[in-house]
C-alpha cells in the first residue's frame, strides 16, 4: 500500500469516534493516533499521582489545560480515620483550590456523590461520541453512553492534564450480540459473567467491545452501564453501546454543559475481529468462583455452598436497578448471613430513603427490616480498604457479592473467598446462607 492509500471500509462505533477525535477521515485497528480528549477523571486513589505527574512535568505553576474537562470525584477510601487515605482527598483539595476547577465532589459537602462510575452520568459528565478517559480501569462503564470510555493511568493521566490530548492505538473490535427479552432472574450481570466465562480474562486484551441486539437494547440505562463496566474483566480496551432514544433522554435529562453531542453507530460494513451471539432466554443465573471474574459456574451448579456474608454495592451493582431487585426479594424476608448494603452515590441513598416497593415500605426500610447493614454512597469494601472500611472482609471469610472482581484480597483479607453474582442471586444467597437461585423467590 502507498503512502495513506486505504481498501474503503466501513467502521466500528469505537473506530468512528476515535476517528473524529484524531481529525481524521478513518482509522484502522492498529493505527496509532493522538486524539483529543473530552473529559478527564480522577479520583483519590490516583490523583495524587496524576497531579504530581502533571506538577513535574509542566511545573509547579501549570494550568490544566481545560477546567471544564476535568472532574475529580473522592470515592474509594472515604470513611476512614487511615491519615494516608485522608491525606489524599486533601491533595485534590489543594489541587482544585490551585487550578480552580468546577468539577469537584467534595467529601463532607453536598456536592458529596459516591463512586465515580455511577457519579460521572448523574451529573451530566457523560454523552455519546466522546472520548472520556479515567484513572481507574472501569472507566469503560461510561461505554454505555456511546462513548470511547477507558481508564489509563497516572503518568498518562498527568500528560492530559497539561494537553488534553493522549495517544491510542486503535483496537479490533468484537461484537456481543444478545438475542431476546431477558427473564426476570437474570440481570446483566449474569450475562456478561457468561460471556467472561466464555472468553476468559484475556479474551478481549486491548479489543473493543461492542455489545448489541435487542437484549441489551431492552436493558435500561443502569444495566448496560453494568455490561459495559466488566469489559475490562475480559482485558476491553473499552465497552460500547450505542445510543439509542433511552441513552439520549438520560444524558439530556442530565448534562447542564448544553454541548452538542454525535450520536454514531457501527457502519453496516464495519468490519469485526469476531462475533458471538447469546440467546438470553436461554441463560441461567451465573456466578464467578474465587479468585477470578472467568471462574463461571452456573448457580444451580453451586446451590447449597455455605457462605458466611453477602455485599450489595459498589459501580457495578449499587445502583437503583440492582437494589430494586435485591428489594423485591428481601421485602418481608430476613436475611441469615451478615449482609452489607452500599449504594454507589448520594443520589441513589437519597432515592432509596423515598422510593417504594409496590407502593410499600421504603427500599432502606426493606433492607433494614430484613436485617441488612446499610453503609454510606462509596467503593466501601469492593476494593478492600483500610481496616475499618465498611463490609471489608477482615478474616478468611466466604462472600457472595455484585462487585467486579474477586482476586485473591481484592475484598480485603487475602484468604477470603469472593463470589461474583448479580443483586437477585446476591439477595436470594443473604436469605439462606447458601448459594441460592433467585427463582426460588421469584415464582
Ligand atoms: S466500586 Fe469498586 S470497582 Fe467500582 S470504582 Fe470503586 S473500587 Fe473500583
Amino acid at each position: 500500500m502507498i503512502g495513506d492509500e486505504r481498501p474503503m471500509a466501513g467502521m466500528t462505533l469505537t473506530e468512528k469516534i476515535l476517528a473524529r477525535h484524531a481529525g481524521k477521515p478513518s482509522v484502522q485497528p492498529g493505527d496509532n493516533i493522538w486524539v483529543d480528549v473530552d473529559i478527564l477523571m480522577t479520583h483519590d486513589v490516583c490523583g495524587p499521582g496524576t497531579i504530581g505527574v502533571f506538577h513535574q512535568n509542566f511545573g509547579r505553576n501549570a494550568k490544566v489545560w481545560d477546567r471544564e474537562k476535568v472532574v475529580i470525584i473522592p470515592d474509594h477510601y472515604i470513611f476512614t480515620a487511615d491519615a494516608m487515605a485522608n491525606r489524599n482527598v486533601d491533595v485534590l483539595r489543594e489541587f482544585v483550590a490551585e487550578q480552580n476547577l468546577p468539577h469537584f465532589y467534595d467529601v463532607g459537602t453536598d456536592r458529596y456523590k459516591g463512586v465515580c462510575h455511577i457519579a460521572l452520568p448523574e451529573e451530566g459528565h457523560t454523552r455519546p461520541g466522546e472520548i472520556l478517559l479515567g484513572t481507574d480501569s472501569h472507566t469503560c462503564t461510561a461505554g454505555a453512553f456511546g462513548e470511547f470510555a477507558t481508564g489509563i493511568g497516572n503518568t498518562d493521566a498527568g500528560f492530559v492534564l497539561g494537553t488534553g490530548k493522549t495517544w491510542l492505538k486503535v483496537p479490533q473490535t468484537l461484537r456481543f450480540v444478545f438475542k431476546g427479552q431477558l427473564p426476570p432472574y437474570l440481570m446483566a450481570k449474569d450475562l456478561i459473567l457468561a460471556l467472561i466465562g466464555d472468553i476468559g480474562c484475556d479474551g478481549a486484551t486491548y479489543q473493543a467491545m461492542e455489545f448489541d441486539g435487542d437484549g441489551v437494547f431492552c436493558l435500561g440505562i443502569e444495566e448496560r452501564m453494568t455490561l459495559c463496566n466488566m469489559a475490562i474483566e475480559a482485558g476491553g480496551k473499552n465497552g460500547i453501546i450505542r445510543a439509542d432514544q433511552k441513552t439520549i433522554d438520560f444524558v439530556k435529562s442530565r448534562d447542564k454543559s448544553g454541548k452538542p453531542f454525535t450520536v454514531e453507530q457501527s457502519d453496516a460494513d464495519a468490519r469485526f475481529a469476531r462475533e458471538w451471539v447469546y440467546d438470553v432466554t436461554k441463560l441461567k443465573p451465573v456466578v464467578a468462583k474465587p479468585h477470578s471474574p472467568d471462574n463461571r459456574a452456573y448457580v444451580d451448579e453451586l446451590k447449597g455452598a455455605t457462605l458466611d456474608r453477602a455485599y450489595i454495592g459498589s459501580c457495578t451493582g449499587g445502583k437503583m436497578t440492582d437494589f430494586r431487585a435485591a428489594a423485591r426479594l428481601l421485602k418481608g424476608r430476613s436475611v441469615k448471613i451478615d449482609t452489607f448494603v452500599v449504594p454507589a452515590t448520594s443520589e441513589v441513598a437519597k432515592q432509596l430513603k423515598t422510593e417504594r416497593l409496590d407502593g410499600g415500605s421504603t427500599l432502606e426500610e426493606i433492607f433494614l427490616n430484613a436485617g441488612a447493614k446499610l453503609g454510606q454512597p462509596s467503593c466501601a469494601a469492593c476494593l478492600g480498604g483500610p481496616a475499618d472500611t465498611f463490609g471489608r472482609l477482615n478474616s478468611p471469610l466466604k462472600c457472595i457479592s455484585t462487585t467486579n472482581r474477586n482476586f485473591p484480597g481484592r475484598m480485603g483479607h487475602k484468604q477470603a473467598e469472593v463470589f461474583l453474582a448479580s443483586p437477585l442471586t446476591v439477595a436470594a444467597s443473604a436469605l439462606t446462607g447458601t448459594i441460592t437461585d433467585p427463582r426460588e423467590y421469584l415464582a
